[in-house]
């Protein structure tokens, strides 16, 4: 899978949509999740994303097969597949754990899913060899897990996700484990393979920023729900509430008033259009990179109460009359606002939306 390494294309297994009707399920009085309906367009790449507890791994074990829905339907390929067990429905799952047996060398833990299907010899081992070289790992065949650094780990469970050409792989946060580097190299790894091999990821993850990096989708969920469907663009420009807003990305959320055609901040005012907007008043999310700091007298004023050095840019937190207003500047030494200076701050129009208060 690294760049270095060429494993053998081929040509697309059967990749299937996943669709998600309304699906509900409880855990007694817990409701895990409330009528959730999604769908994953076959061979794309689709992230749910949200905090902890909002129900992302159960949508991910109802596909699986692993959890029977309280309520609602599953089809995989267009076909209903509610009633069917997990292993008719020709979809796999990589763990956060790896869940790889200790006591099996790589090979054998490849092989796994295989010989529980009592496949011919030489089937397994064509398969296997295939499998493990498209994750880069070729000649660690009859190497034990504890011998394999957690990348390494890793790879082994997705060879054994892709020997068994599923229509579907599930993904539930499999990059927990590593550090934070290895992380970023690991997924766009995994990326990489996917777009390669056209396969169709449903990815569960809590990281905004590994959901934007990695999906073609990301579905965004908040206590069983679903809050908005979209492009990591169209969820970082355009999000539907504060929730969304506040979770992709960081936000300054500004109180704020719409009035004939301005965006009006304290006694900044900004022209500014926006689909559906009308007076009144309204939340202003103001992505940091929007900020501008100068010394002039139009905009919001303030004072700059940190400035931490990041390299490439530098990281402002500006007292304004609404609050704490977070900004990145460059690092650029002609342009930078020292603590305790007073500042006017001014937004790009492309950096800004209205979201209802
Ligand atoms: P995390 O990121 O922490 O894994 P999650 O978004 O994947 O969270 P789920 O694991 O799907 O969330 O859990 C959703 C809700 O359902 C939680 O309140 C959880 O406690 C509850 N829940 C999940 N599985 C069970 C179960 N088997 N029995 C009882 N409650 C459960």
């Amino acid at each position: 899978m690294a760049a270095t390494h060429m494993p053998p294309d081929r040509t697309p297994r059967a990749a299937a949509s996943v669709r998600l009707e309304d699906v509900c399920k409880s855990f007694g009085p817990i409701v895990a999740i409330d009528r959730i309906s999604l769908e994953v367009p076959a061979g794309r790449l689709v992230t749910l994303l949200g905090p902890s507890g909002c129900g992302k791994t159960t949508t991910l074990r109802v596909i699986a097969g692993l959890e029977a829905p309280t309520r609602g339907r599953v089809f995989i390929g267009g076909e209903d597949v509610t009633p069917l067990p997990a292993a008719q429905r020709r979809v796999t799952m990589v763990f956060q754990s790896y869940a790889l047996f200790p006591h099996l060398t790589v090979f054998e833990n490849v092989a796994f899913g295989l010989r529980l299907l009592r496949q011919p010899e030489a089937e397994v081992r064509r398969r296997v060899e295939e499998a493990l070289a498209l994750v880069g790992l070729e000649g660690t065949e009859g190497r034990f897990p504890a011998r394999l650094s957690g990348g390494q780990q890793q790879r082994v469970s997705l060879a054994r996700a892709l020997v068994m050409e599923p229509a579907v792989i599930l993904f539930d946060e499999p990059l927990s484990n590593l550090d934070a580097k290895l992380r970023k190299h690991v997924r766009a790894e995994i990326r990489e393979l996917q777009r390669r091999l056209g396969i169709t990821a449903v990815y569960v993850t809590h990281d905004q920023a590994e959901a934007l990096s990695l999906s073609d989708i990301i579905v965004v969920m908040h206590m069983g729900r679903v809050e908005q469907v979209g492009t990591p663009e169209e969820l970082y420009r355009r999000p539907s509430n504060r929730f969304v807003a506040d979770f992709i990305g960081e936000a300054n959320l500004l109180p704020a008033t719409y009035h004939r055609g301005e965006v009006v901040v304290a006694t900044y005012r900004l022209p500014y259009q926006q689909e559906g907007i009308t007076d009144g008043d309204w939340t202003l999310l103001v992505r940091p990179e929007a900020v501008r700091l100068d010394a002039g007298d139009e905009g919001l004023p303030g004072t700059v109460r940190t400035a931490a050095y990041l390299g490439v840019h530098i990281e402002y937190r500006i007292e304004t009359p609404v609050g704490m207003l977070f900004a990145i500047g460059p690092a650029d030494r002609a342009q930078v606002h020292p603590v305790g200076s007073r500042v006017t701050a001014t937004f790009d129009v492309g950096g800004i939306y209205l979201l209802a208060r």
